[in-house]
């Protein structure tokens, strides 16, 4: 049987990872390399290449050379689509698509290029076909990007055997499986393109996500955009005796370069205090120098780096936890060798982090475990992960109804019954939602679909609604008709871009309307029960009234009155009330009718 590898398909970098005689190995290219730039160039002629070849063809041949397309995976035109070396393509809405030289390609298909080559490295590493794979992503990872992402797996010729969340993955790397039982542990990983903190929780062998937070759109890259817009203004200019001007007209062949350069100067002031930046000839005859210091860069990438801050203290009081109740603090991503990185997690966490993994690593190694355990190499060891907003669909009168609510560990399978809001309705229509909020409009709208029923009369019809979302984070949503056992079920593949601020909106707009949300919900509530209350009493009073008093029927009238009155203000407390009072004032009309219906 073909074995399971494992995975790392970073923004950056990817590695590859076998279990060998018990162990996670990586596996090297041709070359000895295990990190394989996650870069496919075009050439004019030909195969494209991946990998190391097509990273060094970033300087010459900019507009053909795609990079960091983890950005763009499984996202939609009209985010920040910016700040490439090459074209993208698609229409404001669209799945993003990148175009080289003439032609159009999806992330997913770029992706597949580096994951082909990583497979055939494996297969000459390993010297057997490799077929089957755990693939990562970071925690944030929507269902689009999760579908995308394994879309590209089965494009390179994989099985995509599980997605995993990367800390989730690292945690296992570090060894963290034999730490005492209850222990506390947060990931954080800071790479090229994207920030994740996870807040683990070892029960019983069992790691499990108590909260996750991060942010796609945060890493290294930042920092190297950071100093080459520094490089514009003119105090570096005149430092570097290179005009101003020229370096913000530089061609993008003359911009790669500097940005390769300034890349490796900051990866050596993780370790020195100053590096030299000498590109001979940037401009024409103009050539660019400058020594970078420590302190320069740490000036620059302090307010990058602080943006970890507010998830890293959101993740935690998700987890319920303070820094104190944690056990550890691991790195993972290659940004998180800076020193100042570590000084951020030093001090957000009080507490030393744990640095015993190469952070580039660490979460191909864990793919690499997970496979393992996958295969049965290795026993004991369960990985869960949790939801990051809570699921759920619409209800009467535009409620969000939660099926899955977030942070719930997955895979998971949660379900409920519905019915008919309207007599002879004859099809139900399930709109699946996802957010905090508590108006169904508020959230996101993942999909919608109908499944018919039996003509029924109101109240009659039974709709089970169960959502599933597998190990790998996608969701299938299941309806079904218990009546004639009708059913359906869909896949959740288009689901909304959310990207990780997003989310993170959606948590602050969802506490900060939390009161208004509750009582547009009590209102809603009361005005369904309104909406049947107050045609049922005209009809009663139709056919009983007579029997009532005068006073009887006044009291009823005003009772009506309020109901109406409260209906007309949108307000839900009084309108509870007022439902209340006219239920209480009609208890003798409703004994009445029952007594009629008993006589009949
Ligand atoms: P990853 O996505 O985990 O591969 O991380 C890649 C990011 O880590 C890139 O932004 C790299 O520039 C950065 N990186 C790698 N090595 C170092 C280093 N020694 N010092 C600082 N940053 C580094």
């Amino acid at each position: 049987m073909s074995p399971i590898v494992g995975i790392d398909l970073g923004t950056t970098n990817s590695l590859i990872g076998a279990m060998d005689a018990g162990f996670p190995i990586l596996l090297a290219d041709a070359d000895g390399e295990q990190l394989t730039p996650s870069v496919v160039h075009f050439p004019q002629n030909g195969e494209p290449l991946a990998g190391r070849a097509a990273a060094r063809m970033r300087a010459l041949d900019p507009a053909a050379t795609v990079y960091s397309v983890k950005r763009f995976i499984g996202r939609r035109v009209g985010e920040e689509t910016d700040g490439v070396s090459y074209a993208l393509a698609g229409e404001r809405g669209a799945p993003v698509r990148v175009r080289v030289r003439e032609r159009e390609f999806s992330p997913e298909e770029i992706s597949a290029l580096v994951l082909k080559k990583l497979r055939a490295d494996a297969e000459r590493a390993l010297g057997c076909e490799v077929t089957r794979a755990v693939i990562t992503v970071p925690a944030y990872f929507n269902d689009a990007q999760r579908q995308a992402t394994k879309a590209a797996g089965e494009l390179a010729g994989f099985t995509v055997e599980r997605i995993v969340n990367e800390p989730t993955a690292a945690a296992l790397a570090y060894g963290l499986d034999k730490l005492g039982d209850r222990s506390k542990i947060a990931v954080f990983d800071l790479g090229g393109g994207t920030f994740d903190i996870s807040i683990l929780e070892l029960n019983q062998g069992v790691f499990q996500v108590l909260a996750t937070n991060g942010n796609t759109r945060l890493g290294g890259d930042d920092i190297d955009a950071a100093v080459i817009s520094d490089f514009r203004l003119p105090h570096v200019a005149q430092a570097s005796r290179f005009a101003r001007l020229q370096i913000s007209d530089l061609s993008l062949e003359a911009d790669a370069r500097l940005h390769e350069a300034v890349i490796v100067a900051k990866h050596r002031l993780s370790f020195e205090d100053e590096a030299r930046i000498d590109l001979p000839f940037l401009a024409g005859a103009e050539s660019f120098t400058h020594t970078l210091t420590r302190t320069e860069l740490e000036r620059l990438a302090r307010p990058i780096v602080e943006k970890t801050r507010a998830h890293c203290l959101r993740a935690l009081q998700d987890a319920k936890l303070t820094p104190a109740d944690l056990d550890e603090v691991i790195l993972v991503g290659g940004q998180t060798r800076m020193p100042l990185v570590r000084e951020f997690v030093r001090a957000i966490f009080q507490r030393e982090p744990n640095i015993s993994q190469n952070p580039d690593e660490a979460v191909a190694l864990g793919a690499t475990i997970q496979a393992g355990i996958l295969s049965g190499a290795v026993q004991n060891v369960l990985l869960l992960d949790v939801t990051p907003l809570s699921l759920g669909i619409e209800t009467f009168g535009g409620l969000m109804n939660v099926i899955i609510p977030r942070n719930s560990t997955i895979p998971i399978k949660a379900g409920e019954m519905f019915t008919n809001a309207v007599a002879g309705q004859t099809a139900m229509k399930i709109t699946v939602l996802q957010g905090e909020r508590e108006l169904a409009k508020d959230n996101w709208r993942l999909g919608e679909f109908e499944l018919a029923f039996e003509r029924a009369p109101k109240g009659h019809a039974r709709v089970g609604v169960q959502f599933e979302i597998d190990a790998n984070g996608i969701l299938h949503v299941l309806a079904r008709d218990t009546k004639t056992g009708a059913q359906k079920t869909v896949a959740m593949t288009s689901a909304v871009d959310v990207s990780d601020e997003a989310v993170e909106k959606m948590l602050e707009e969802s506490l900060e309307h939390a009161f208004e949300d509750m009582s547009d919900r009590v209102f809603v509530e009361a005005k369904l029960k309104s909406d049947e209350l107050l045609p049922a009493v005209r009809q009663a009073l139709a056919q009983a009234g007579g029997e009532l008093s005068d006073d009887e029927r006044a009291l009823i009238a005003q009772r009506v009155t309020e109901v109406e009155t409260a209906l007309a203000t949108g307000a839900g407390q009084p309108l509870q009330r007022a439902n209340t009072a006219l239920d209480a004032a009609t208890q003798r009309l409703a004994t009445l009718l029952i007594e009629r219906a008993l006589r009949a």
